[in-house]
Formats: C-alpha cells, sequence, structure tokens
C-alpha cells in the first residue's frame, strides 16, 4: 500500500535536459515542484582526474541499469520480442543530469522541413510520393514558431557555434551567445574539400564551451579543455552543458524544487480524464508513495514515458492494424550506415584530443535540400567529420586488408592511431505503420512491471538513402588527399548489437490533430489536459540531425505552457 504524500502544484519524473529545464522555469516563476528522478545525485566532482575509459565508454557507469530496466526488440511482428540485456545500439541516461551528463554537445536545430514534413513533401512531389505505409506526419508548430525556444537553450547553454547558418538551414533570429569551436587539421581538410565540391560545410554548434561564458541566469562556466573524454563521460571542466551545470542550480536557488533521487516512478494515477498524482518506488526500501499534484510532467526519456502512459491506460493505445490510437505511434530511430575513413600514410593528425561537439557539417543532402524527384526516398543526411576523440581502447583503426591479430596488426594499429578522419552520416528516420512501442506480454522490469517492446527495422527508404548519402561521402573523401579511402554504403537488417545512436523518437507524438497525434505543441495531452509528456517522445519523425536542440526547445515551449495552465486551466491549443 503506497503512502500518500502532501499535494505539490507540479510533479516532474525525471531529471534529464527537460526535466532540468521546465524545473528551472517553473521555479524561476515561482512555483513549487517535486522531481522524482530513479538515479543518483552526480556533480562535476565525481569526474575530477578519472578519464578511465574502460569504467566508463566500455562499461557504462553512467547508464541505466539494464538488469533492472531495459527494452525488449524484433525487427516485425512475426517474431518474438527478446530483451536487450547489454548494451549496444543505444545508451540510456539514469541519475540526475540523465544523457545529458554524458553527451556529445553536438547541437543541431531542427530544419524548417521537418516541421511541417508531409505538408512540404505533397506540396513539392504530390503525395504519390509518400510510400504505402509512411506515416509523414506535420508536427502542428512550425520552425519560426519554435526560435524563440530555440534561442532560451542556445543563450542557457552558451552554443558556440558561427554566427550565421549557411542558407540551406533554418535561420537563427539571434546569433549563437559563444564563437565556433577552434577548426583543426582534419576539418580544415573536410571542408575546403566539399566547398571544392560546391557544398556548404560549417563548423558544428556545440554544447562544449569555446570560451569562458556567463548565461543570462547568472551561471558561469569554463571553456572547453578538447580532452577527448567527453561523449559516455562527465566534464570536469562543466564546460559541456550538462543539466547539472546549467539548469539545476538556477532551479535549487529558488528554493522551490524538491528533487528526489532513487525514486522510480511506475504509475501516473488518474481519473481517465486527469492525472491526480504519479505513484513511486523508493529504490533503496522499496517503500511506495504517491505523489499527489495538479501537473504531471512525463521527462523520463522516449521508453519511461510511453511504457507510463500505457501502463497507467493514459492515451489511446496505438493499433498498427487497425492505425488507431496513437500512444506508442511512430518510433524512429536513426540510420548512421553511411560513412568513410580516410587513411593517410603520409600525415598525422592529433586525433586523440577532441571534444564531444567538435567537427564541421554540411546540409546539401538533408531534409528537402536536394531535389528528390527521382530518388526512392525522402529526406536525408547532415554529413560531417567528427574529431570526438579516439580513445585507445575502442579505437584501433586499420585499412581493410589487415590481419586482425599478430604483428602486422599490431604495427598498423600504432601506425594509424593517429593518420585515420573519419566521415559520418546522421541520417533521417522516417515513421512507418509498423514501426512502433508496446508493452512486452513476456519479459517485466525490477518492479514487475512489463518492459517496453520495440518493433523497428531498416526501411528500403533507408537503404536507399544510405547508398546514396555514401557517393556523397565517398566525393568528399576522396577530394581529403588520403592515402585509402573505405566507404560504407550498404544497410541490412537493423541489429540492437553494434552502437549506432541514442536518438530514438516517437510513441507520443504532437501534432494539430487529436486522433493522429498524442500531445499538442505544448506537448499537453489531448485526453489528459494537466499531463504533458515531453523530449523526444513528441517528435513525429526523426531528422538527419541529433535530437536535443529540438527536445530542449520544446522543452522551454511546455514550460511556458505549464505556466499558463497553471494560471487558467483548459487545453491550451
Ligand atoms: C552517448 C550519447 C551521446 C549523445 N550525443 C548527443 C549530441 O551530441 N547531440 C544531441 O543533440 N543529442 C545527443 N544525445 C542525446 C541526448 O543525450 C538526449 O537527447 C537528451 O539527453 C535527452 O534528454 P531527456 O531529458 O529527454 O532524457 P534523459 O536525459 O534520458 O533523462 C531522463 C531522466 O529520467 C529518469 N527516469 C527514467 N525513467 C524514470 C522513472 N520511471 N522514474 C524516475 N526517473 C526516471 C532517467 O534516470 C533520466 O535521468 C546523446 C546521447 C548519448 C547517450
Ligand atoms: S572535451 Fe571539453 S566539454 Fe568535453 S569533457 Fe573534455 S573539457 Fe569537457
Amino acid at each position: 500500500m503506497a503512502t500518500t504524500l502532501p499535494k505539490a502544484s507540479v510533479v516532474i519524473v525525471g531529471m534529464g535536459w527537460v526535466g532540468g529545464i521546465i524545473a528551472a522555469e517553473l521555479t524561476k516563476a515561482g512555483h513549487q515542484v517535486v522531481v522524482l528522478e530513479r538515479g543518483k545525485n552526480r556533480g562535476t566532482s565525481d569526474y575530477y582526474h578519472v578519464h578511465d575509459e574502460l569504467r566508463y565508454a566500455s562499461r557504462y557507469e553512467l547508464m541505466q541499469d539494464l538488469s533492472k530496466e531495459t527494452v525488449t526488440y524484433r525487427n516485425n511482428e512475426k517474431v518474438r520480442a527478446l530483451p536487450m540485456r547489454s548494451y549496444g545500439s543505444f545508451l540510456l541516461g539514469d541519475g540526475v543530469g540523465g544523457a545529458g551528463v554524458h553527451w556529445n554537445g553536438q547541437y543541431y536545430r531542427f530544419l524548417p522541413y521537418d516541421f511541417e514534413i508531409y505538408s512540404k513533401t505533397v506540396e513539392r512531389y504530390g503525395k504519390a510520393k509518400i510510400p504505402e505505409g509512411m506515416t509523414l506526419q506535420d508536427w502542428g508548430i512550425t520552425y519560426d514558431e519554435l526560435d524563440p525556444y530555440f534561442v532560451k537553450y542556445e543563450q542557457m547553454a552558451g552554443i558556440s557555434g558561427e554566427p550565421t547558418t549557411p542558407e540551406n538551414v533554418g535561420k537563427l533570429s539571434k546569433p549563437y551567445p559563444t564563437a565556433p569551436m577552434k577548426k583543426t587539421p582534419g576539418m580544415k581538410l573536410f571542408e575546403e574539400a566539399a566547398s571544392k565540391l560546391g557544398y556548404h560545410p560549417y563548423i558544428i554548434p556545440s554544447a562544449n564551451l569555446s570560451e569562458n561564458y556567463t548565461n543570462p541566469d547568472g551561471i558561469a562556466r569554463a571553456a572547453c579543455q578538447y580532452c577527448g573524454f567527453c561523449e559516455r563521460f562527465g566534464c570536469e571542466y562543466g564546460a559541456k552543458a550538462d543539466p547539472v551545470v546549467t539548469v539545476l542550480p538556477v532551479a535549487q536557488q529558488t528554493g522551490k524544487m524538491e528533487l528526489r533521487t532513487f525514486c522510480n516512478v511506475i504509475r501516473v494515477e488518474n481519473d481517465g480524464k486527469k492525472a491526480t498524482g504519479v505513484t513511486y518506488v523508493q529504490t533503496t526500501t522499496g517503500e511506495e508513495f504517491t505523489q499527489p499534484a495538479d501537473v504531471v510532467v512525463l521527462a523520463g526519456y522516449v521508453f519511461t514515458n510511453v511504457k507510463l502512459l500505457l501502463l497507467s491506460k493514459l492515451g489511446k493505445p496505438y493499433d498498427p492494424k487497425t492505425q488507431t490510437g496513437v500512444i506508442g505511434k511512430n518510433y524512429c530511430y536513426q540510420n548512421n550506415g553511411a560513412s568513410g575513413t580516410a587513411f593517410y600514410d603520409d600525415r598525422e593528425f592529433n586525433i586523440f584530443m577532441g571534444a564531444g561537439a567538435l567537427g564541421s557539417s554540411l546540409d546539401d543532402f538533408n531534409g528537402d535540400n536536394f531535389d528528390h524527384s527521382d530518388l526512392n526516398f525522402l529526406h536525408g543526411a547532415n554529413i560531417r567529420f567528427t574529431q570526438a576523440g579516439l580513445r585507445p581502447i575502442a579505437n584501433n583503426p586499420t585499412p581493410p586488408d589487415t590481419p586482425s591479430w599478430g604483428l602486422a596488426y599490431k604495427q598498423a594499429t600504432l601506425k594509424y592511431a593517429n593518420r585515420v578522419l573519419n566521415i559520418g552520416a546522421q541520417g533521417c528516420s522516417l515513421p512507418y505503420r509498423y514501426h512502433y512501442l508496446d508493452l512486452d506480454p513476456t519479459y517485466k522490469d525490477a518492479y514487475g512491471l512489463p518492459l517496453m517492446r520495440m518493433t523497428f527495422d531498416f526501411l528500403d527508404q533507408d537503404k536507399e538513402l544510405v547508398k546514396f548519402i555514401a557517393g556523397k561521402v565517398k566525393g568528399i573523401a576522396d577530394e581529403m588527399g588520403a592515402s585509402n579511402v573505405v566507404v560504407k554504403d550498404t544497410l541490412s537488417t537493423y541489429n540492437i548489437v553494434p552502437y549506432q545512436s541514442t536518438h530514438n523518437t516517437g510513441g507520443a507524438i504532437m501534432g494539430s490533430d487529436p486522433d493522429t497525434s498524442a500531445v499538442n505543441s505544448y506537448l499537453q495531452m489531448w485526453d489528459a489536459e494537466n499531463v504533458f509528456v515531453c523530449g523526444a517522445t513528441a517528435f513525429a519523425h526523426n531528422s538527419g540531425y541529433n535530437p536535443t536542440a529540438t527536445v530542449g526547445a520544446l522543452a522551454y515551449r511546455t514550460a511556458e505552457g505549464i505556466e499558463k495552465y497553471l494560471q487558467k486551466g483548459g487545453m491550451l491549443v
């Protein structure tokens, strides 16, 4: 029997970027907020002098414990889903700061095309261009409407980037607050090659600070040291924007936030129309508590958000057979299949140094920036050279004809340790009728609740896209003067074992029609006006970019929506 606690104004599930931004904005506006985080507390000092690749990058110190909670996965409905028992394809955040602690910090606003993808595709190519089963939808908001919220995130995080964007991406109404990151020799080679081919490269906007910065909330942070222990690590300098060094202290200073750690939320209490609070397990004692609240914010990332909605019977579950219902719909991923490795016999680059978001990229083949009339796919990919820091355990680059053991292998790994430049592509993932999330009928978590089940595979669309983008990657790599260029240009069945990207999206998507979306443009549930379902869960598809710029902007908009809701109630749209 759960113990019922005194009522809070707002309860937030999860203290990652989304939970942190919403907590900071609401407490600044004077509201009392309770945040429930299933993991432990963390701070910058935890990472002093621990550049330990084995601990953080290979053994996933900062990630969710898969023995307690994971997902099951199947390629299609004909096969039985099995649990993801060890990390591979994506890495889930856990503890204060969530995945925002160990992210890279590559910052990309989605394209204007993304938010109106259905209308713009039909306008340019006609309805027939959208393949059978592709459940493409507009997002119920435009790029211009989201712009002020992007700006808020950029100012808060101190995004470092070039002052203007190329013609083929969304405009900035305000320049990024800090200068771009340094341009390394590898980045120069990439940019020169791309420019020669007529493309429009630019330095990746970065949440790793290029210079010391004090944000509008008065939070001062130091510049990045290009230490190379960034992705999968916390930043010991506070140079990487993460929730712990940016929004959390702001919420704490107001004295209006109560952050409770080791609290795993298992249900949203509701009467079928509105939520009344949430129930959680205090994981150190096993006790259950119910936290009543006027507003419930789900900020526990895609899998938790959808799981809680389904377990709590909030919103109508998606049924792929009838294509009715919305909870679990439009699960998308990312398509990183096209890549190129340039090996240099005559040059060295100090690629052991770098930063999570250091690099250059281009969008000439992203979104609808090129004509798809004669192509068998929609959308595209951001093509990029990144220098995140090649660490020694995970990286032993050798040309393909190298033996995989013995003296020749050792000699090649030593020779090429600092002589490779990698070009990658972050490909979009478009929604499909049979790609969705639901509750697994067999496997359960540590609390006896069903695991989330993913049904997902790559489509012909993805395979065609990879082939096309790989051709562009090869063209750039060939211009970069390498001795040997190796390109990956094929994509087969989705496999959950190798790491690809932690850019899972969808499951409670936003839109303007309650029949086809779960939340409106404030991420307020159509079926329960005091429940806000936030993060990439709301993405109607996944773009050719990393998601957090758009996740962050939407979180600022949600915070504004909740404030309005607390004053007046009712649907905001
Ligand atoms: C290695 C890596 C690199 C990345 N690099 C980039 C990048 O360069 N650029 C980019 O844009 N994005 C990047 N991302 C993605 C980025 O980290 C996420 O988009 C972002 O952190 C999501 O924030 P969130 O608040 O929605 O979720 P999370 O950060 O996952 O936070 C959710 C929080 O909720 C908590 N929680 C979950 N379930 C419960 C529950 N039942 N009860 C209580 N608490 C719960 C979790 O413990 C967690 O702290 C990267 C991700 C990874 C893993
Ligand atoms: S590369 Fe920069 S931002 Fe990343 S962990 Fe090192 S100092 Fe921090």
